[in-house]
């Protein structure tokens, strides 16, 4: 959504709410001239400000958990657009009709507020931290999971601040503030015993005033009679611009007494609030060490901390697992499965796996005409992982299945990305095995079939991160010629993998496709013309593929062209026809979905512009 706003030249960013009024307040500014900014107070809202007889109004436009926007108790839209759009038709409940923006001044860009300056530098500092990750890792991590993220930080951020002393006592935030400069307005804001509740304490003519920070049941924080407020930073911004009922605006940081030293405002700086932030970044490093982890402590916990950690292991006692805590709502970078981590490599020769190292377990996770894929642990001296591990049967087709898997765990070795299945190597004992890592929850159609609660922009993320799997491997010249909904692994609701390479090839780069010998057994209904026709397979026909497990995806887990067989499926397509729209799938994705499906090859798009498009809309609708 930012991004959309952002470009709306009635969009002024992160201003006060008397900087809207003075733009409204033009000379000859009529009725219904409107603008829009951030909003100070609710995350990820909007305020809209109106000039009406000379007076201007504001509303707040907030962003509603059912992804919808609505100034509070009106009519909910997709969008803050579309909020500006109805009200420019209905008044319903404003002052007046929204008859004309009010543009920015040529050359003005949207205001970026403090924490959105800093956020990058949080978010990247944040990930780096508390999952100990670099490079290609972090960035992918950072894509795949911003929406989140971002949330994490808003709502955390004040724990990186030094104006947050944590849980002390009144009593002693009284001379922490009392000492050193005695400048009105020096603050801290301590952790009061009462659940969800906050003190800010503000030093005014030598006297320390403690204000109660309340948190209603919606998570709202507010000084009693005050205005309300998502996150402690958004709190501590406003009140440093304006008193609004404190004894004064807030002014200086209070150092915390372990040396973290606080720093005056800039002279120039009016507002305050940008250095009171910029103070925080340089320590925010520092301080992630003081304090607790926040949010999701079930399943956090950095890869370091889990070497050196006791905890308890369901296979062994005295081998930590190469896994924490993980849960269906894990975010990727909380499984063992995110980064290549296989525990001891020293142990792994040539990606051979010793089968005495190998415990299968009686759990079968599926089934093809190559044997079985069960569970089991990879036990090495370090760690034991949990694994799943295909196994081929033993009969007179045992041949050509052999070299097909082995070709497959040649695909494999070469691979490296979090979306994207890795091998950890091939077992060759009673039967050829292939281990993998494993995707426990299964294949992405079976998942969405049981699981119809599953929201539109949960399945989006997913979506979007197989395309940054595929993305991987235009990248790579890998072809992958079985992509489908049934291919694509879930590890948990949030994380996606691609999987089967068993058709997969790598394709010379001047050549760009691979010609097949001849027919086989091909999954029709994914496959693009030109491998029907042609027997010729590209990254542009992995993309047709991809729209095939787009729709199955937005129709949770529906066979594709029901009721139809493989080869009726290419008249249909020759005849310019294709699938509908599944029922509620968003225009936007039915759009993509039907530019994948474009009969030339060439004027399909690239993995490179699916993941960009799925990404702008997934940081759209996502909360
Ligand atoms: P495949 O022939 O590779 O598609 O595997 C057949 C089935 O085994 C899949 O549909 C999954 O249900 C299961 N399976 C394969 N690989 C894994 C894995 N790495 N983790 C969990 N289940 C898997």
């Amino acid at each position: 959504m930012a991004d959309r706003v952002n470009s709306l030249p009635f969009f002024y960013g992160n201003i006060t709410r008397e900087e809207a009024e003075e733009y409204l307040q033009q000379p000859g500014a009529g009725s219904g001239l409107y603008l829009l900014r951030q909003s100070r107070n609710h995350f990820g809202g909007f305020a809209l400000s109106v000039l009406h007889s000379g007076r201007c109004y504001h509303y707040t436009i907030e962003r509603e958990s059912n992804e919808t926007y609505a100034i509070a108790g009106g009519k909910s839209h997709s969008s803050p657009i579309d909020v500006i759009d109805y009200h420019s038709q209905e008044m319903d409940g404003l002052v007046c009709r929204l008859k004309k923006p009010c543009n920015r001044p040529k050359n003005m860009q949207p205001k970026v507020g403090p924490f959105e300056d800093l956020k990058e530098k949080l978010i990247q500092d944040y990930v780096k931290e508390t999952w100990n990750l670099q490079g290609t890792a972090l960035e992918q991590a950072i894509i795949s999971q911003r929406p989140h993220l971002e949330k994490l930080i808003a709502t955390t951020a004040h724990e990186r601040m030094p104006w947050f002393h944590g849980k002390i006592t009144r009593e002693d935030s009284e001379p922490r503030l009392q000492n050193g400069s005695r400048t009105n307005g020096k603050f801290l804001i301590r952790q009061r015993d009462v659940n969800g509740s906050y003190a800010l304490c503000l030093l005014h003519e030598g006297e320390v005033m403690h204000y109660r920070i309340d948190q209603d049941r919606a998570g709202k924080l507010s000084i009693p009679d005050g205005k309300k407020f998502d996150t402690l930073w958004q709190l501590v911004e406003h009140y440093s611009y304006k008193p609004d009922g404190l004894l004064q605006v807030l002014t200086e940081t209070c150092p915390q007494p372990d040396g973290d030293t606080g720093q005056s405002l800039l002279p120039q700086d009016t507002s305050g609030f940008a250095s009171i932030f910029q103070n925080a970044a340089g320590g925010f490093l520092a301080k992630i060490k003081t304090v607790p982890k926040p949010g999701r402590q079930k399943s956090r916990g950095s890869r370091h901390e889990n070497k050196d950690s006791s905890t308890p292991n369901p296979y062994d006692a005295q081998l930590p697992i190469n896994s924490r805590e993980v849960t269906i709502e894990s975010l990727p970078m909380d499984t063992p499965v995110y980064d290549r981590t296989y525990a001891d490599p020293d142990e792994l020769r040539n990606s051979i796996v010793n089968h005495k190292q190998l415990i299968l377990e009686n759990e079968e996770l599926g089934s093809g005409n190559f044997g079985t894929v069960r569970k089991g642990i990879y036990k090495t001296k370090m760690t034991n992982q949990p694994v799943a591990v295909k196994i081929l049967k033993n009969d007179e087709s045992g041949t050509s299945l052999r070299e097909e898997m082995l070709r497959e765990a040649n695909v494999m070795q070469q691979l490296d990305n979090p979306y994207i299945v890795r091998m950890i190597g091939i077992c060759d004992a009673d039967s050829l095995m292939l281990v993998m890592e494993l995707a426990e929850l299964g294949p992405l159609h079976k998942f969405l079939q049981k699981n119809k609660q599953t929201s539109i922009a949960n399945i989006t993320e997913l979506v979007h991160q197989v395309s940054m799997g595929m993305k991987y491997l235009e990248e790579h010249n890998f072809v992958h010629r079985d992509l489908a909904a049934r291919n694509v692994l879930l590890v948990t609701q949030h994380y996606a993998k691609i999987s089967d390479f068993g058709l997969s090839k790598v394709v010379a780069e001047d050549q760009n496709y691979y010609k097949a010998k001849g027919h086989g057994k091909w999954p029709l209904k994914w496959y693009a013309p030109e491998c029907i026709n042609y027997f010729k397979f590209s990254t542009k026909s992995d993309v047709w593929s991809f729209g095939v497990l787009m729709w199955e995806a937005y129709s949770y887990g529906e066979k594709p062209y029901r009721g139809m067989r493989g080869n009726n499926v290419l008249q249909l397509i020759e005849s310019g026809m294709r699938m509908d729209a599944p029922p509620n799938c968003p225009e936007e994705m039915d759009s993509l979905m039907k530019t994948c499906w474009t009969y030339e090859v060439e004027k399909r798009p690239t993995f490179a512009v699916i993941e960009q498009r799925l990404r702008r809309y997934y940081y759209d609708i996502a909360q």
